[in-house]
């Protein structure tokens, strides 16, 4: 995932990051991890106790994605995933168990989504490198969601800021924001 994806899906959720997201430790991302004090990162969506996404609806014989018209480009590409601007096939990348019709048209429309995500990816890697320029006892995991969410934001023109301010505690879950 990437920054832009966290401000799309978050905001209009009204969800603290932490509740959907994780921050995964990996070796590369793309050749932009997320440093957490030295340590490479990259986002992730939360997984349940089964290993699936937690934003998967489950139930009457059916799953479905409970975030469709939000969900992150990694999703919207799947089964295919980035490679260098590319795209490659990855069958079974990320916890989602949902079949996937993979066919030509298919293809193409994913093919378009890569290309209208290729602004966002650059988005992306410039506030990253900006995260990781930050003094290494700022670069807190907690720190990051908050900090990440108002810096894309404001590089996409979304205002973040009404969802940054603190709510009341019944809005929000203590431990996670
Ligand atoms: S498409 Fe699947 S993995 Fe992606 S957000 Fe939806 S449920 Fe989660």
């Amino acid at each position: 995932m990437n920054v832009c994806d966290l401000v799309r899906l978050c905001v209009p959720l009204q969800v603290p990051p932490p509740a959907v997201c994780a921050l995964e430790p990996c070796e590369t991302r793309n050749g932009a991890p997320i440093l957490v004090g030295d340590q490479p990162r990259h986002i992730t969506l939360r997984k349940d106790a089964s290993g699936f996404c937690s934003l998967l609806i489950k139930g009457f014989g059916f799953v479905r994605c409970g975030v469709h018209a939000l969900r992150p480009a990694i999703c919207r590409i799947y089964p295919f995933s980035f490679e260098r601007g590319a795209t490659r096939y990855q069958m079974g990348m990320i916890g989602c168990p949902t079949l996937w019709l993979v066919d030509e048209p298919r293809r193409n429309a994913v093919l378009d989504d890569v290309e209208s995500h290729e602004h966002d990816r650059v988005l992306d890697r410039k506030v990253v490198r900006r995260w990781n320029r930050l003094p290494r006892e700022e670069r807190t995991e907690a720190w990051f969601w908050v900090w990440a969410l108002a810096q894309a934001g404001a590089e996409m023109g979304v205002d973040v800021s009404p969802f940054l301010e603190p709510k009341p505690r019944s809005r929000l879950k203590p431990a996670l924001w």
